[in-house]
């Protein structure tokens, strides 16, 4: 995502642009729902991606439901929530389709003084004046040029999935379908927001519901159980979804039931794929070396309560863009590119951090009691979970 956005603006400022994509076929299959802003509304605007009334589903408040389904807490609240296929799309679309290679695993970066090449695990080679690493969490030109930053396992993992408007009961789909709702076990917490339904479809009754589901999960205990598919293999990078046992899906059916106000746990029950990702953190010392940047979650993983993954690789496009158009000297672009976003960078990491302090088992630092209850409070979560960047004071996050 962080790659097509740097690629349709530089392509507009008049660079010319490689982008290279390991995954051979279409990526559009994957991803699940994703929040939007007014910030990356902007950006896609800036890539010359063609963005409509059907981007995304349009609602305008946020609830907090009980364990016995009463609504405790409400916010006005008007936003819209896409598809990661749908932006992925409308990017894809704007981009030069000869210069998009798919299939094209890079290997390692070589770089002098004048060029900086890109090798692949094909034999093939590109070589140009600049290399964007928007390569993600697990990021190939990060771990050969700054090899001791890793992401960070947060202690939690979030189940997710989708369903299918139609197949919700009345009561789910009159709670859920039209707000961003959030429901707050102890030690826990899942929010549901309604996405497109199938080819885009955002009239009532034909979307989806999308569920983000934080639970606990030691590392070397739990994590492991749940990423250990029936033969015993051990998934350690992420296990596909349909290798999850059987048994664990059922335990989490049982907890949702156990646990979670029953429009949620129904959700969780009706369900056809769940999965689940571990969280981490990421914060990069520097997200430049020599003629190579950064950009997105390469160089900054914020946890997914900022809902800022996406927004954060567009601004950091358009900032990478600016830069290079404002400083004929390329050093001097990338360092200022380098100054502003490892602020924002740290900034919004540590907002995430703070509020994911509230999923855990045990106790934890004296902060992490404090942000816990900062952030159980049901109002002052809905106002700051997944919100446009003016509403948050990143300057005052500790
Ligand atoms: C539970 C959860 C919920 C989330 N919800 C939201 C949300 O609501 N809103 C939001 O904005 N974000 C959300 N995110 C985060 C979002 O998915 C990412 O932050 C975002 O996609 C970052 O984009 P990126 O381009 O930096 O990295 P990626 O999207 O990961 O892209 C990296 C690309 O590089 C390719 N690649 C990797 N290695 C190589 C290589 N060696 N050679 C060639 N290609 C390579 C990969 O195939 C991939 O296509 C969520 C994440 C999680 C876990």
């Amino acid at each position: 995502m962080g790659g097509l956005f740097a690629g349709n603006m530089l392509c507009r400022a008049g660079w010319k642009v490689d982008l290279y994509e390991r995954v051979a076929g279409p990526l559009s299959d994957r991803g699940a729902g994703i929040v939007t802003h007014d910030e990356l509304l902007s950006a896609l605007e800036l890539a010359g991606a063609r963005v409509d009334e059907h981007l995304g589903v349009r609602i305008f408040e946020r609830a907090t439901i009980d364990r016995h389904g009463n609504i405790v807490a409400s916010l006005p609240y008007d936003q819209i929530l896409t598809a990661w296929s749908r932006l992925l799309h409308v990017l894809e679309e704007a981009f030069p389709s000869d210069h998009y290679h798919r299939g094209k695993v890079l290997k390692y970066v070589q770089q002098d003084n004048n060029s900086v090449t890109a090798h692949f695990d094909d034999g093939s080679r590109d070589t140009a004046d600049i290399l964007i690493g928007a390569d993600g969490i697990r990021s190939t030109t990060r771990a050969q040029l700054m090899p001791d930053q890793q992401p960070e396992y947060a202690g939690y993992v979030a189940w997710r999935g989708l369903v299918n408007e139609d197949e919700l009961s009345s009561a789910a789909r009159d709670q859920l379908m039209d707000s961003f709702a959030f429901c707050l076990p102890p030690g826990e917490q899942m929010l549901t927001y309604p996405v497109a339904g199938k080819e885009n479809a955002t009239a009532k009754g034909s979307r989806r519901l999308n569920f983000v589901w934080y639970r606990p999960a030691a590392f070397d205990t739990e994590l492991k159980r749940l990423q250990t598919d029936s033969t015993g293999h051990w998934h350690s990078d992420g296990i596909p979804p349909g290798a999850i046992r059987e048994d664990v899906l059922d335990e989490v059916r049982s907890s949702a039931t156990a646990t979670l106000a029953p429009v949620f746990a129904e959700v969780v029950h009706k369900t056809p794929q769940l999965f689940f990702q571990p969280i981490f953190d990421l914060e990069a010392q520097k997200m430049v070396c020599g003629r190579v940047a950064l950009l997105g979650d390469a160089a900054f993983v914020a946890r997914p309560h900022s809902g800022m993954g996406v927004t954060k690789a567009a601004c950091d496009a358009i900032e990478l863009v600016r830069a290079l158009d404002a400083c004929p000297q390329l050093d001097e672009a990338l360092n200022a590119y380098q100054t502003s976003r490892i602020k924002f960078g740290r900034a919004i990491v540590r907002q995430a951090r703070n509020m994911g302090a509230c999923i855990h088992i045990g106790s934890g630092s004296e902060h992490q009691r404090q942000m816990e209850l900062r952030y159980r409070d049901p109002e002052t979560l809905m106002r700051e979970t997944a919100v446009s960047l003016q509403y948050l004071n990143l300057d005052s996050t500790a």
